[in-house]
């Protein structure tokens, strides 16, 4: 039990949520504060773990009530382990895991607890689907409020493009709807400008007809990095709207530590498109494995997840390229070489289609150009490799700097990345800035890639 909050308000707080309070002398406490990185190793005094936006409501005026900070969590990936608190309230929207599908609107209204896999879940049993991640383990509510990139964005926009509603909780723990019609100046600051306005309860989504698509992966030997990196650039770039790619170095999947080429690919369009792309990707080089052709939306959405596992330790850096030439690619092979890490990789993301579509100012996620995002995904097992592994990223970040723009998402910016969070909103950053003042002015929710008021 922490010293700083009295027993007596506790128990009080315990009564009054239809969820669990759970603090330091709970057994489950250890287990329910971890997150997804394992470098996270915070105290809260106490996790509210919320059922409904009531507990939310109450959750939200307790820390306000005993001066204790707030963090929030959804799905608890996010790499920069803002999710957790040292001291305050973690309120835990985990644990809320309602969805409800109107197939007659293609409308879906989901709780900001569940993970990208559960929503899945439940959309593909009316043959539907929206923009969740690449990893189907990553939370709804993070990802989304801070834009969403994944397998369906290049015909249906990122995660936030399919966001028509959110119920949130603000810092006086007043219940908002922020919609087109109700507080829109919110509603456009939600959609980008991740936690900084509130607790989202919940999420209504749009939904799109996704059952069957063509994709999975193909991987190759990491000599052929370069001509595999010439004919990405070339393939993606005329890529149709159905094709999303995603291209990456990393390590075999059984252990081995042997280096390869991955082509993540998803076609939600015409089958037959679909296996010529896929076709393509194999005409790239030899494989060494194919797992191209028909896939049911769900499994294609969960086929890196195992090389993101849960307690790993996580160091990332990430950019949009200002231009990928041949010295580029020379210089993440060699850097790909030096990994400490067989856990570890570097992935390139190509934006494309439906995203580029959308004016850069018209949600808080500007990044509407056409081109390529890199993440460098440190994972590692244990805390012998901390340092080894932090300096990879860092340094090899640093060689690739010539090559990247100041632009960065949000999403994938780590807990040193405080000062890049103002080029990471670019053109939405004195909007976002005024928003803020309206619906938090005193900051109370700053767990986060901070929107200073
Ligand atoms: C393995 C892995 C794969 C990833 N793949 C993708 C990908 O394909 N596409 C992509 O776009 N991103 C991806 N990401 C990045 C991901 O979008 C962010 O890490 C995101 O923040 C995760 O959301 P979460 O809810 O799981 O995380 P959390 O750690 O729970 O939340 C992150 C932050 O979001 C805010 N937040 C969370 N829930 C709420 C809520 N209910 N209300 C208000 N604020 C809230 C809080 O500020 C919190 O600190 C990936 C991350 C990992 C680790």
């Amino acid at each position: 039990m922490t010293d700083s909050v009295p027993h007596a308000a506790l128990d009080q707080l315990r009564e009054a949520v239809s969820g669990e309070a759970v603090t330091p002398s709970d057994a489950a406490f250890d287990s329910v504060r971890q997150v997804h990185n394992g470098m996270i190793d915070k105290r809260p005094a106490v996790i509210v773990r919320c059922q409904n936006t009531a507990d939310i409501v109450k959750a939200v005026r307790f820390a306000r009530e005993h001066s204790l900070e707030i963090s929030v969590r959804g799905g608890g990936h996010n790499v920069a382990g803002r999710a957790v608190t040292d001291g305050g309230v973690m309120i835990d929207t985990q644990t809320m895991k309602g969805v409800h599908v109107n197939p007659s609107t293609s409308r879906v209204r989901a709780q900001a607890g569940l993970s990208w896999n559960e929503y899945n879940r439940a959309t593909a049993a009316y043959g539907l689907a929206t923009t969740g991640g690449v990893v189907s383990t990553t939370g709804v509510a993070g990802l989304t409020l801070g834009g969403g990139l994944g397998w369906l964005m290049g015909k249906y926009g990122m995660a936030v493009d399919n966001v028509r509603s959110v119920e949130v909780v603000d810092a006086e723990g007043q219940i908002l709807t922020a919609d087109d019609n109700e507080n829109p100046d919110l509603y456009w600051a939600l959609r980008g400008g991740g936690g900084n306005f509130g607790v989202a309860s919940s999420f209504e989504f749009d939904a799109h007809q996704v059952s069957t698509i063509y994709g999975g992966l193909c991987a190759f030997a990491v000599e052929d990095a370069p001509k595999l990196w010439e004919f990405f650039g070339e393939f993606s770039a005329d890529a149709p709207d159905e094709l999303t790619l995603v291209m990456a170095m990393v390590h075999a999947p059984d252990g081995s530590g042997h280096k390869i080429v991955g082509i993540g690919m998803c076609h939600c369009g015409d089958q037959a498109d679909g296996e010529k792309a896929a076709d393509a990707i194999r005409g790239a080089a030899t494989p060494l494995l194919d797992m191209l052709g028909p896939l049911p939306y769900p499994i294609q959405n969960t086929l890196l997840d195992a090389g993101f596992p849960k307690g790993a330790r996580n160091y990332w850096k990430s950019a949009y390229f200002k231009e990928i030439t041949t010295d580029t690619v020379a210089a993440m092979v060699d850097r790909f070489e030096q990994t400490p890490s067989i856990m570890s990789g570097m992935v390139i993301e190509h934006f494309h289609g439906a995203v580029t579509r959308v004016p850069a100012t018209a949600t808080a996620f500007p990044h509407r150009e056409p081109g390529y995002n890199l993440v460098l995904t440190g994972v590692w097992p244990d805390n012998a490799g901390d340092d080894a592994n932090i300096a990879w990223v860092r340094e090899t970040f640093g060689t690739l700097t010539p090559y990247m723009s100041d632009a960065a998402y949000v999403n994938y910016l780590g807990d040193d990345d405080g000062a890049r969070v103002q080029a990471a909103y670019g053109p939405c950053w004195e909007r976002l800035q005024s928003v803020k003042r309206t619906y938090d002015p005193e900051n109370v929710f700053h767990l986060n890639q901070n929107i200073a008021p």
